[in-house]
């Protein structure tokens, strides 16, 4: 987690939406609401699903198009996924990525060694960079507990076929 900034989320992204002349609506703040208190990067799904407690008639689909719609003036970020679905990032201070390719879940951590790394130069001539985070794949601790207790399970099934003749 980072500190907070000095202005609230909620007031930079109406001003954010005012910059861009997007309306700031009672849906598109509690959107905006919901991707704040739900974990971080969350699929458009649980954004949807946290908004329809509080509006049940919403759609999936206005949903989906007001996260693009924010993504695109820049009041959130899509996170890169390995499974295909997006997902949004309302932290836009840089930090990087530890990814679980077990669980999905995606994990922000700082390391200011890491904020230093270069883009290389070729990448800077030929494309306009925006930003650069480095993205850890691995298992987290409680998937790797969930592997271990299985191959535990497993293992002893074997043991016991091994020992009937
Ligand atoms: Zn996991
Ligand atoms: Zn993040």
């Amino acid at each position: 987690m980072h500190e907070q900034t000095i202005q609230d989320p909620v007031s930079a992204f109406v001003g954010r939406c005012r910059e861009h002349g997007l309306k700031v609506t009672p849906q598109r703040l509690a959107i905006y609401k919901a991707l704040l208190k739900l974990q971080v990067h969350p699929s458009a799904d649980a954004v949807y699903r946290k908004v329809a407690e509080e509006y049940p008639t919403i759609s999936f689909d206005t949903v989906n198009r007001t996260l693009l719609t924010f993504a695109d003036i820049g009041v959130v970020e899509t996170v890169e996924s390995h499974s295909g679905v997006r997902r949004y990032e309302t932290d836009l201070a840089p930090h990087h990525h530890l990814h679980c390719v077990k669980c999905g879940e995606i994990i922000d951590f700082c390391d200011s060694g890491l904020d230093e790394v270069e883009v290389p130069a070729r990448i800077r001539e030929e494309y306009h960079v925006l930003g650069k985070r480095v993205v850890i794949r691995g298992i987290c601790p409680k998937c790797a507990a969930k592997d271990a207790l299985e191959k535990e399970k497993s293992g002893s099934v074997e043991n016991r076929k091994t020992a009937t003749p």
